[in-house]
C-alpha cells in the first residue's frame, strides 16, 4: 500500500448511464495530468476476471464526452460474486502492474468493490454512475439529469396527443426502488399524479385525484408511474383497474423503457462526470480507498462504500408537496 501508484485501472459496471464516457475521459486525463498510466478494463468486473485490458492515453478518449453509453462496455458478472472470480481479478491486476482501481457504477458495483478491498487490500475508489439517482452520498448520480430530460421530453410529446384526444395516459418510467425519475420528471412535465416506490399513496388516492381532475374540467391527464411503485399493480393492471371503474376514460399506457438510458449526456452530467473523474484519481493518489466520490451542495465530497450502499438517498418531501400543489 505504500509503494507509489504508477498505474490506475478504470471500469464501468452495472447498468450503463449517459455521462459514463465523460467520467472515463476525466479519469484518463487526470491520470495523464498527474503522470500515472491508465488502463481501461472492458465489460466491468467480467473483463477484470478475463484480463480484458487496454492502456488508454489522453487521445484515446477524444470525442467521447458527448456520447451516451460507455466505450468500455458494461456487464453484470456473476463470477465476480464468487471468491474465486475475485481472486482471478486480483491476479490480473497484479500481473498488469496496476496499483488501484476506479469503479463507475451503482450499489452492486460498490458492494463488489468493498469485498475486493476487504479480501485483497487493493485500493478502490467509486464514482456513482446510474440513472436512478438512488445512491447515498451525492446529490446526483451521473446519468440521472440526462434521463430526466429524456423523460420530460417524451412526456411533453405524449401530452400533445393526450390533450388532442381527451386521453388518460399512464407512463411508466425507470426506478424499481427509487422514485427520483418519476417525481422530478412528473413535476417537470406537469403530471396530474405521480406514483413512486417510497410512498404508498394507494389506489383510493389515485381514484380521488382523477375524480378531482374531472370535476375541475381537466379533459386529459398524465399519471407518471415508477416501475417499483407500491400499489402493487404493474402499469397495465393499474390502467385496467381504472378502466373498469371509469369506462368512459380513453386510457393509454406507455412504458418508456431503455430509451431512458440512452442519448447524449446533458451538460450537467458532463460537468458532474468530469469533476468526479478528477476527484477519483486525486483520491487514489492521496491514498484513499473504499470511498465513493460525489457532489453534495456543489462541493466534491466522499463517503465510505458502506454508507453509500446501506443508507438511503431520501426523497425530498418538499418536492412531494410541490407535486401536489401544482397539480390542482
Ligand atoms: P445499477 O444501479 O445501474 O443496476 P449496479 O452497480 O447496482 O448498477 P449490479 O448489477 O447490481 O449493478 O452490480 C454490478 C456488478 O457488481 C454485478 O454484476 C457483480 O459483478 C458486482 N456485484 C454486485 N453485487 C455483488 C456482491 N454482493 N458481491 C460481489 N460482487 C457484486
Amino acid at each position: 500500500m505504500n509503494e507509489p501508484i504508477k498505474k490506475i485501472a478504470v471500469l464501468t459496471s452495472g447498468g450503463d448511464a449517459p455521462g459514463m464516457n465523460a467520467a472515463i475521459r476525466a479519469v484518463v486525463r487526470a491520470c495523464t495530468y498527474y503522470r500515472v498510466d491508465c488502463v481501461g478494463v472492458y465489460r466491468g468486473y467480467q473483463g477484470l476476471i478475463e484480463g480484458d485490458f487496454e492502456t488508454l492515453s489522453a487521445r484515446h478518449v477524444s470525442n467521447i464526452i458527448n456520447k451516451g453509453g460507455t466505450i468500455l462496455k458494461s456487464a453484470r458478472s456473476e463470477e465476480f460474486k464468487t471468491v474465486e472470480g475475485r481472486a482471478k481479478a486480483y491476479e490480473n491486476l497484479k500481473k498488469a502492474g496496476i496499483g488501484a482501481l476506479v469503479i463507475i457504477g451503482g450499489d452492486g458495483t460498490f458492494t463488489g468493490g468493498l469485498k475486493f478491498i476487504e479480501e485483497f487490500n487493493f485500493p478502490v475508489v467509486g464514482i456513482p454512475g446510474t440513472i436512478d439517482n438512488d445512491i447515498y452520498g451525492t446529490d446526483n448520480t451521473i446519468g440521472y439529469d440526462t434521463a430526466l430530460n429524456t423523460v420530460v421530453e417524451v412526456i411533453d410529446k405524449i401530452r400533445d396527443t393526450a390533450s388532442s384526444h381527451n386521453r388518460l395516459f399512464f407512463i411508466e418510467v425507470m426506478g424499481r426502488d427509487a422514485g427520483f425519475i418519476a417525481l422530478n420528471s412528473g413535476i417537470g412535465a406537469g403530471a396530474e399524479e405521480i406514483l413512486i416506490p417510497e410512498k404508498n399513496l394507494g389506489l383510493d388516492r389515485l381514484v380521488e385525484s382523477l375524480d378531482k381532475s374531472r370535476e375541475k374540467g381537466k379533459t386529459s391527464s398524465i399519471v407518471v408511474v415508477s416501475e417499483g411503485d407500491k400499489i402493487g399493480k404493474n402499469v397495465f393492471e393499474l390502467a385496467d383497474y381504472i378502466k373498469e371503474k371509469y369506462p368512459f376514460y380513453d386510457i393509454r399506457v406507455s412504458v418508456l423503457g431503455h430509451m431512458q438510458r440512452g442519448g447524449s449526456p446533458s451538460c450537467y452530467d458532463r460537468v458532474l462526470a468530469s469533476r468526479l473523474g478528477v476527484a477519483a484519481v486525486e483520491a487514489i493518489l492521496d491514498r484513499t480507498s473504499g470511498v465513493m466520490v460525489g457532489v453534495t451542495n456543489n462541493e466534491v465530497t466522499s463517503v465510505g462504500f458502506n454508507k453509500a450502499i446501506k443508507m438511503n438517498h431520501d426523497i425530498n418531501e418538499e418536492l412531494l408537496k410541490v407535486a401536489e400543489i401544482t397539480s390542482v
